[in-house]
């Protein structure tokens, strides 16, 4: 498929509305489409902005494609190939070719959070399981670390330099664990757990020494990637010293840290949701999302 035309080159009697569909067949949108190539290599091209066809193959929204002459799909790593139906229509696929080399240079990604330096802690671990008693396969231990796993490289993609207090399931008491946590110098330390003690939906509790800021925005991502009902945020101090944090994952940690409590794992509705094979990925995007605002605003 050729991609050095320009918009100039193009002779009107080439170029045709077309429906535009998806591998699956799915009506995409209606589109411009510009013969190239010629014998048996002539196909149809389509003009549209790079985002639009992203969009467009990702099936994410219908975009109408424009006259605009922005850039071949060639160029973008599309093909365009002609389908026959019954309706004397024209309708071509659009779909991503395997192993086109891109022409133009792809643009560096931004790294939200470059240069940041963040702990998770993968709450619980080794005989410390916290398994639901609704169902025995759940074990808070494994699900915390699932998260913290499948966070840690959504994070260096962005940039920032991970730490993790554990990565595999191990025994981690309290004041070994903060030791721990503490010699990395991270800046910021996201503690993940699931809840229990009665009740649904996410929590994220925060010092008093912090403001709420980021465990608002993080309490917003987690109801809305997991689909739970939102808590609340909320600081806790010592019943004998209001100038102490109550939680030692937040009192012990030289620098800001917040707890995560993603949905509880002692309620039916929740422990659904927990259940989903991809509930990890959730959790871990809803933080990463929140991670990425908090220090983007
Ligand atoms: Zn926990």
């Amino acid at each position: 498929m050729g991609s050095n035309l320009s918009f100039e080159d193009i002779q009107p009697h080439l170029v045709r509305m077309a429906i535009l569909e998806n591998e699956s067949g799915q009506r995409i949108a209606t589109g411009i489409l510009l013969m190239t190539g010629e014998g048996d290599k002539r196909n149809w091209a389509a003009y549209a902005e790079k985002a639009a066809l992203e969009n467009i193959v990702q099936q994410k929204i219908e975009h109408p494609f424009s006259m605009a002459p922005v850039a071949l799909i060639a160029k973008y790593g599309y093909e365009a190939k002609q389908v026959d139906r019954a309706d004397g229509l024209l309708h071509v696929q659009i779909k991503k070719s395997a192993g086109v080399v891109q022409e133009s240079k792809p643009t560096e990604k931004v790294q939200r959070l470059k240069g940041r330096r963040i702990c998770l802690d993968p709450g619980h671990g080794g005989s410390n399981q916290n398994v639901s008693p609704l169902n025995p396969a759940y074990k808070e231990k494994d699900m915390t670390l699932k998260v913290a796993l499948a966070l840690k490289p959504m994070l260096e993609e962005e940039g920032a330099t991970v730490y993790l207090s554990r990565d595999k399931d191990m025994e981690l008491p309290p004041a070994e664990r903060t030791k721990k946590i503490n010699a990395y110098g991270a800046e910021l330390v996201v503690s993940i757990h699931t809840n229990a003690g009665g009740g649904n939906g996410a929590e994220v509790i925060y010092s008093i020494y912090s403001d709420d800021k980021l465990a608002k925005i993080l309490l917003e991502e987690l109801c809305s990637k997991l689909g739970v009902v939102k808590r609340k945020v909320f600081t806790r101090t010592l019943p004998d010293n209001p100038k102490k944090d109550y939680y030692f994952m937040i009192r012990d940690i030289n620098c800001q840290s917040v707890i995560t409590e993603g949905a509880f794992h002692d309620n039916s509705t929740d422990l659904a949701i927990l259940m989903k094979p991809d509930a990890h990925i959730k959790y871990a995007e809803a933080l990463r999302n929140g991670l990425v605002k908090y220090f983007n605003s």
